[in-house]
C-alpha cells in the first residue's frame, strides 16, 4: 500500500483538494438534511399543534356536554391529516372520553396523569410536550390541554406517525448524498485541473532537475508560465540558478581548459627543460671533454701528444680503434703516425684475428680519400655475419689541417653510430688537433734545427777560438820579424850607416810604409782576435773625460791641419770622470777620429761632442739598424751614460753599408779602400772595446753629407766588472 508521503505531488494536490472540498460538501451537506429533518419536525409539531390547539377548542363543547359522539366525529375529522395515527381527549380526570385511531398499533393509553397535565399546562408550553418525545421513535405525541374559562377540563392527546420523516428525510440524504458523490466528482475533476495550476510547473522543475542531474547539463530550462506568482518567482529564480550555474560553469570550464592548457604548457616546458637539461648537460661534459682535449694539446712531443688525444677522443666518441694519419712529403703519402686500440679490441682479435688489419687497410683507403676530397667521410663496417658483434659500426674520417692545407687524417672505428654533439665536438676536436699536429711537427723540425744549429755553433766557435789562437801566435811571431824590418829600414833611411840614393830611399821608404802598415794591421788582429779569444782584459780606472778627448785631437791635430780640417769639441754637462779602460777608450777615440780625418775632403770640419744621456734617451734615440743592440745595456745597472760623437763633413756612407761597417775586415767598397788605405778591422776594434765596457757604438750618415759616430759608456763603468771586482 502506498502512502501518502509516496504519492506525487500531482495525485496528493488532488487528494487534498478532493479532501477539503468533499469535507465542505458532507458537513454542508449534513447541516443541509439536519436541518431539514429539523425543520420539517418542526413544521410537522407546529402543524400537530395547531390541530391539537383547533381540536381542543372545538371539543370544550363536547367535553362540557360530556358528548362523546362528537368528540369521536370530531377526532375522526382527524384523518385529513394523513400523519396523524390516533387521537384521544382525555376528562379531567384523566380517563379517556373519545378516541381515534388508524392503526391500532398506535392505540393512545386509555388513562393519563393528569397531574402531569396540569403541570405542563401551567408552564403553557407545548412544544415542551412535544420535544418530550424524540425523533428515533415513530411516533409524536402532543397533548393540548382543554380549557374552559381558564379551567382544565381535559387534555387532547393526539398521535402522529413521525416515520415519513425519516424516509422523507433518507430521500432527502439520498438526494444529497447523489449531490454530494456529483460534487465530489466535480470536484475531483476541477481538482485534478486545479492541481496542475501547481503541480505542472513543479512537475517541470522536478523533471528540469532531474535533466539536470542526470545530464549535468546546466542549458535546459524550466518551461515556467508567465505567472507573477511565488511559482512563477520560483521558476524564475530556478531559471536564473541555472543561468549563474551555466555561467559559472561555462567560466569553470573556461578556466579549466585555460588551466589545462597552462598545465599541459608547463608539462611541455618541463619535458622541454628536461630535454634542455639533458642538451645543456651533453654539451657541458663535451665542453669539458673539449677544454681537456685542448690542454692535452700543449705537448710539445707530437707523439706523446698524439696518444692523450686519442685516448680524450675515444673516450668521448667511445671508439675502439683509431688512427692519426699524416702526409710525408718526401714518399708523398700517408702514413700511421699514432693508432690507438680500446681493450674491448683485444676481445675482437679473438674472434676475428685480422681484425687490425682489416681496420689499419680500410683506415688507410678512408685517409687516402679524405685527404683529396679534404672532408670528412664516414662509412659503414661491410658486416660479417659471423663477427658482427666483434666488429665497428661505422667508421668515420677526418681531415687534419693547417691553414686549409692537409696534413693528414683521423680515422675513428665505433661500436655506434655519433649523435650530433659528438660529431659536433669530432668536427672541433680535429680542426684543433690540425692545428696541435702542425704546431708540434714545426716543433719537432726547430728542435732538429736548432739541435744542429747548435752542433754547429759549438763548432763555430771551436773554430773561431783556433783562429784567434792561430792568429795571436801568428801575430806575434810576424811582429818580431817586422819590428825588425821596420827598425832596420828606420836605420838605413836615417842613414846611419852612409848614404843611400834616390831609388834606395823610395825603395827604403816603401819598405818602411808597408812595414808599419802591416804592423798595424797585425797589431789590430792581435787585439781582435785577443778580445774573441776573451784574453782581452779592461783596466778599469777614473778616467778625465776632458784629458781623453784633448788627447784624441792632439793625437790627429797635426794631420788634420795638413789638410785644413777644422778641430773642435764641444761637451755639455758631463762628469768629470767615468770608470772605464784609458788606453782603450783613447784608442776608440783615436779610431773614430783619424778614420773622420780620412774620410773627410781638404776644408772639412770634424766637431767632437759629449754630453750625459739616460738609459731611456738611448732607448728612444737609437737609430734602427743598431736598435738590437740595445740588449748591451741589460747587462749595466747604470742608468746614466757618456756619449761622445765625432761628426765630420766628410763622404759620408750609404745607408745599406750603415750596419755592416762595424764586421770585422768590413769596408765600405774596394774602389774607397783602394783610395783610402785601412785595414777594414778599426770599427770592429771600437765596437768591441764599447761593448767590453757595456755600451753601444753606432752611426747616422748620410752619403756625401758626412757621418757622425757616436758611442754611449756607463758612467759608473761595466757591471760585470764591479762584481768581479768585488769578488
Ligand atoms: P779602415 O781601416 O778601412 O778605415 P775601419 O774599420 O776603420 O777600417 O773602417 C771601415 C770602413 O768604414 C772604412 O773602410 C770606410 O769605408 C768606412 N768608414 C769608416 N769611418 C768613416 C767615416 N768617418 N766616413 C766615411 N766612411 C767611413
Amino acid at each position: 500500500m502506498v502512502s501518502f508521503s509516496e504519492l506525487s505531488l500531482k495525485n496528493k494536490l488532488t487528494i487534498m483538494i478532493l479532501a477539503t472540498s468533499g469535507l465542505m460538501i458532507i458537513v454542508i451537506s449534513a447541516i443541509f438534511v439536519i436541518n431539514e429533518a429539523l425543520s420539517i419536525r418542526r413544521s410537522v409539531i407546529n402543524n400537530i399543534s395547531a390541530i391539537a390547539g383547533i381540536t381542543a377548542i372545538n371539543s370544550t363543547a363536547a367535553l362540557s356536554f360530556q358528548d362523546p359522539d362528537t368528540a369521536t366525529e370530531l377526532l375522526e375529522a382527524l384523518k385529513v391529516e394523513p400523519h396523524i395515527v390516533a387521537a384521544a381527549i382525555y376528562n379531567a380526570k384523566g380517563e379517556l372520553f373519545a378516541e381515534f385511531s388508524t392503526d391500532p398499533r398506535a392505540s393512545l393509553p386509555s388513562e393519563i396523569k393528569i397531574s402531569n397535565v396540569q403541570e405542563l399546562t401551567d408552564k403553557n408550553s407545548l412544544f415542551d410536550i412535544a420535544q418530550t418525545k424524540s425523533l428515533t421513535e415513530n411516533y409524536l405525541d402532543m397533548m393540548r390541554p382543554i380549557k374552559l374559562n381558564g379551567k382544565l377540563i381535559g387534555v387532547v392527546f393526539i398521535r402522529a406517525d413521525q416515520r415519513w420523516i425519516y424516509s422523507h428525510i433518507k430521500l432527502f440524504a439520498l438526494i444529497v448524498s447523489g449531490i454530494m458523490a456529483a460534487l465530489i466528482i466535480i470536484s475531483y475533476f476541477i481538482s485534478s485541473r486545479l492541481q496542475r495550476i501547481i503541480s505542472v510547473p513543479i512537475e517541470n522543475l522536478a523533471r528540469t532537475i532531474q535533466t539536470v542531474k542526470n545530464r549535468q547539463d546546466f542549458s535546459v530550462r524550466v518551461k515556467a508560465s508567465p505567472s507573477a506568482d511565488e511559482l512563477g518567482m520560483l521558476m524564475d529564480g530556478f531559471n536564473n540558478m541555472l543561468e549563474q550555474i551555466q555561467e559559472r560553469d561555462r567560466r569553470l570550464e573556461m578556466n579549466r581548459e585555460q588551466l589545462e592548457r597552462q598545465v599541459a604548457l608547463r608539462t611541455e616546458a618541463l619535458k622541454l627543460s628536461e630535454a634542455q637539461k639533458k642538451k645543456l648537460w651533453v654539451q657541458k661534459k663535451i665542453q669539458q671533454a673539449y677544454g681537456e682535449l685542448v690542454s692535452q694539446m700543449n705537448s710539445i712531443d707530437i707523439n706523446e701528444m698524439l696518444e692523450k688525444c686519442l685516448n680524450q677522443i675515444s673516450e668521448v666518441a667511445n671508439v675502439t680503434w683509431g688512427s692519426v694519419f699524416l702526409w710525408e712529403n718526401g714518399r708523398q703519402g700517408l702514413f700511421i703516425k699514432k693508432t690507438f686500440c680500446a681493450p674491448s679490441l683485444e676481445e675482437w682479435r679473438l674472434h676475428n684475428p685480422s681484425i687490425l688489419n682489416q681496420l689499419e687497410g680500410l683506415g688507410s683507403q678512408l685517409a687516402q680519400q679524405v685527404f683529396e676530397q679534404g672532408e670528412m667521410i664516414s662509412k659503414t663496417w661491410p658486416q660479417d655475419p659471423d663477427n658482427g658483434l666483434f666488429s665497428p659500426l661505422e667508421v668515420y674520417g677526418y681531415p687534419l689541417s693547417f691553414q686549409c692545407k692537409g696534413i693528414g687524417v683521423l680515422v675513428l672505428a665505433g661500436v655506434r653510430q655519433q649523435d650530433d654533439y659528438t660529431l659536433t665536438f669530432l668536427e672541433n676536436a680535429t680542426r684543433q688537433l690540425g692545428v696541435a699536429v702542425h704546431n708540434a711537427m714545426t716543433f719537432e723540425d726547430l728542435r732538429q734545427k736548432s739541435a744542429q744549429l747548435k752542433k754547429s755553433i759549438i763548432e763555430l766557435q771551436r773554430a773561431s777560438r783556433m783562429k784567434s789562437d792561430f792568429l795571436a801566435n801568428m801575430s806575434h811571431e810576424l811582429r818580431t820579424p817586422l819590428n825588425a824590418i821596420i827598425g832596420f829600414s828606420e836605420l838605413l833611411l836615417d842613414r846611419h850607416f852612409g848614404d843611400l840614393n834616390e831609388t834606395q830611399r823610395d825603395y827604403l821608404s816603401d819598405v818602411l810604409e808597408s812595414g808599419r802598415h802591416l804592423l798595424d794591421l797585425i797589431n789590430d788582429i792581435l787585439d781582435l782576435s785577443k778580445i774573441e779569444a776573451g784574453k782581452v782584459e779592461l783596466a778599469l780606472a777614473d778616467v778625465s773625460v776632458e784629458d781623453v778627448l784633448q788627447s784624441s785631437l792632439t793625437m790627429i791635430r797635426h794631420k788634420a791641419m795638413k789638410h785644413q780640417i777644422r778641430l773642435s769639441i764641444k761637451a755639455e754637462d758631463i762628469p768629470k770622470t767615468i770608470k772605464a779602460d784609458e788606453q782603450k777608450l783613447k784608442q776608440i777615440l783615436y779610431n773614430l777620429v783619424s778614420n773622420a780625418v780620412k774620410f773627410t775632403k781638404d776644408g772639412g770640419s770634424i766637431e767632437l761632442h759629449a754630453e750625459t744621456v739616460t738609459r731611456n734617451w738611448i732607448e728612444q734615440n737609437l737609430p734602427g739598424p743598431f736598435k738590437e743592440n740595445i740588449s748591451n745595456l741589460s747587462h749595466s745597472t747604470s742608468e746614466s751614460f757618456l756619449k761622445i760623437s765625432v761628426r765630420d763633413t766628410g763622404i759620408g756612407i750609404k745607408p745599406e753599408f750603415l750596419s755592416k761597417i762595424f764586421d770585422a775586415f768590413e769596408q765600405v767598397d774596394s774602389s774607397r779602400s783602394k783610395r783610402y788605405k785601412g785595414t777594414g778591422l778599426g770599427l770592429a776594434l771600437c765596437k768591441n772595446f764599447v761593448e767590453l765596457h757595456e755600451g753601444i757604438i753606432w752611426v747616422e750618415s748620410k752619403a756625401g753629407k758626412g757621418s757622425t759616430f757616436s758611442f754611449v759608456l756607463p758612467i759608473s763603468g761595466p757591471s760585470h766588472m764591479e762584481k768581479d771586482e768585488k769578488k
